[in-house]
């Protein structure tokens, strides 16, 4: 517990990335006053961390963009379809001048607890700086994807050579230039490091425990051109993105409809010459193209199978080949929309080491040793992931009424209401976080932020000081998420959506699967006669 001063205040926001960016602005137009505490020295979250050389963005500019200001959308000019991301930090220090965000934002802190009074009704706020903060709201804007896994391995803190990870990649960028280096990890910050480095190192050794499905990003420059008809065209891609299952929705970088056939409806030419388009268009634009891809084993077979034939087609080795086809379903883990990856594995100086056939059993001062092999490393490279949707909640001691810790709750059941709250934790939410639906993230957070505010709002006019969510209604949203999830392939693998890539942690659906516009209806409900909340 701090000693420091403790000053009172409307609003805590914690982590100054796009959803605590946005929570500043909206809660000032609201006339709450709040303090913004970031771990980091800059804006940015995610964008501000994951810095390794190949950082970039899998998701339309255009769609992956703020939408409240549309000065700000006719005002910023994209250089690329996917930036890389030095110019999406950016857009995100750009944010935050032109709104004048910043004069709220305290830099490198680290908010340590939040625990709530129930006597004063109010959240008080610790920070490592020794500040203490009483506020009326606690809104955690910690990310999805943000609390990286400390690597653990054997003799690590022997190791003579260099250490990265990817999601704390240091300003001065490491030289490779002749180096062995091997990188551990193979998800979509692994894919694009490797893509990058494979280029500057003298040899590179891919440590690989599941392959990722990898797709073209077919990244290009924006011509001026296109820049003012999507521009002229904004109004209509917000709006079907607002209505769209997962918020990106753009092919060949155009309007396209959402689909609406199975993929088992149709001839298998027909299937194959749409997952053709798609893949010619880039991104993440074929899990557009049928509606059950992720509902059908079948469906989810035919679109897995064209896939790993398109590895087949790319690496000139089938045996390096094989290793890199996945054989669970497709979509159940993030795909990986990447540039020349799979063509890296054509380089003679670089090497598959398959950690199926011999697991990593140890460090040494000079490398690393798999089943019986060593081998010899100047630098390591670990894009190991991260403990996705909780972790970074679990990270700050948080305990609503009765002094429980939401940590210890969420150890034995994740329980939330509409992704943003949950019983017991008065006046405390999140935005982007656990059950929050699947969906593209800063368009989310404009979405939940306002939902808050009008929350906010709403309980200043009945002249109450309190809101939380009832248990029952709770309870009900929790069933329909798991169920949701549950009625899905996600539970088919092993994946971070349902929390297995961290031992432990209670395999549960993390998100909310159903799409974006049953999620509104879900918070459309609860609003109405207040029938998710109790206030007080
Ligand atoms: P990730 O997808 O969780 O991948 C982590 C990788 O590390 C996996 O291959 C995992 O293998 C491996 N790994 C973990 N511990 C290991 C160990 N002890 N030994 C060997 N291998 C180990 O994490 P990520 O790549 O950082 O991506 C996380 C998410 O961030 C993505 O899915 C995406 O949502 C987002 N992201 C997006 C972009 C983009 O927009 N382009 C870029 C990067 C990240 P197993 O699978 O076998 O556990």
């Amino acid at each position: 517990m701090s000693t420091g001063t403790e000053q009172q205040i409307d609003m805590v926001v914690v982590g100054a990335g796009f959803a605590g960016l946005y929570m500043i602005y909206r809660a000032r137009q609201r006339g709450l006053s709040v303090r913004c505490f970031e771990m980091g020295e800059g804006v940015g979250g995610t964008w501000y961390w994951n810095r390794y050389p190949g950082a970039r963005v899998d998701i339309e500019c255009v769609e992956y963009s703020y939408s409240f200001s549309r000065e700000l959308e006719q005002e910023w000019d994209w250089s690329e379809r996917y930036a890389g991301q030095p110019e999406i930090e950016r857009y995100a220090n750009h944010v935050a001048d032109r709104f004048d965000l910043r004069r709220d934002i305290r830099f490198k802190t680290r908010v340590t607890e939040a625990v709530f009074d129930e006597i004063s009704q109010r959240w008080r706020v610790c920070t490592d700086s020794g500040e203490t903060l009483l506020a009326r709201f606690c809104i955690m804007a910690t990310g999805l994807i943000s609390a990286p896994i400390e690597p653990r391995f054997e003799g690590l803190e022997g190791f003579a050579g260099e250490q990265y990870l990817t999601s704390r990649w240091p300003a001065d960028e490491p030289n490779f230039e002749g180096k062995r280096v091997a990188v551990i990890g193979t998800g979509s910050s692994g894919i694009q490091v490797i893509s990058e480095v494979a280029q500057r190192v003298g040899e590179l050794f891919v440590l690989q425990r599941t392959p990722s499905y990898p797709i073209p990003l077919r990244n290009k420059p924006v011509e001026a051109g296109h820049a003012r008809k999507m521009k002229a065209q904004y109004e209509e891609l917000r709006r079907r993105q607002f209505n769209s299952f997962s918020g990106f929705t753009l092919v060949h970088s155009d309007l396209a409809p959402p689909p609406s056939q199975s993929a088992l409806e149709v001839s298998e030419a027909e299937r194959l010459a749409e997952y053709e388009n798609r893949w010619a268009s880039g991104g993440l634009s074929p899990y557009y193209a049928f509606t059950d891809s992720l509902l059908d084993m079948e469906s989810n077979r035919t679109l897995a199978e064209f896939a790993r034939q398109k590895i087949r087609e790319r690496v000139d080795d089938p045996a390096i080949a094989k290793r890199l086809c996945p054989d669970y379903p497709i979509l159940t883990r993030r795909l990986s929309p990447e540039t020349n990856y799979l063509e890296v594995f054509n380089q003679s100086n670089v090497h598959l080491i398959d950690l199926h056939d011999e697991g990593i059993r140890h460090f040494t001062q000079n490398g690393i040793v798999v089943g019986e092999r060593e081998i010899a490393l100047d630098a390591v490279i670990f894009a190991t992931g991260f403990d996705v949707m909780t972790g970074a909640m679990d990270r700050i001691d948080i305990r609503g009424r009765a002094g429980e810790s939401l940590k210890t709750r969420w150890r034995e059941e994740l329980t939330s209401h509409l992704g943003m709250m949950t019983h017991g934790f008065p006046n405390l939410f999140w935005v982007n976080g656990p059950h929050s639906p699947f969906y593209n993230p800063i368009l989310l957070a404009e979405f939940q932020c306002d939902f808050i505010a009008d929350l906010i709002a709403d309980l200043s006019d009945r002249r109450e000081d309190v809101i939380e969510a009832k248990a029952e209604e709770e309870r009900l949203y929790v069933q329909l998420t798991n169920d949701i999830g549950n009625s899905t392939l996600y539970p088919e693998s092993d994946n971070y959506y349902m929390g297995d890539n961290i031992p432990g942690k209670p395999r549960a659906t993390l998100f909310w699967f159903g799409g974006f516009p049953f999620y509104r209806k879900q918070c459309r409900l609860a609003r109405e006669d207040w029938k998710g909340f109790e206030v007080g």
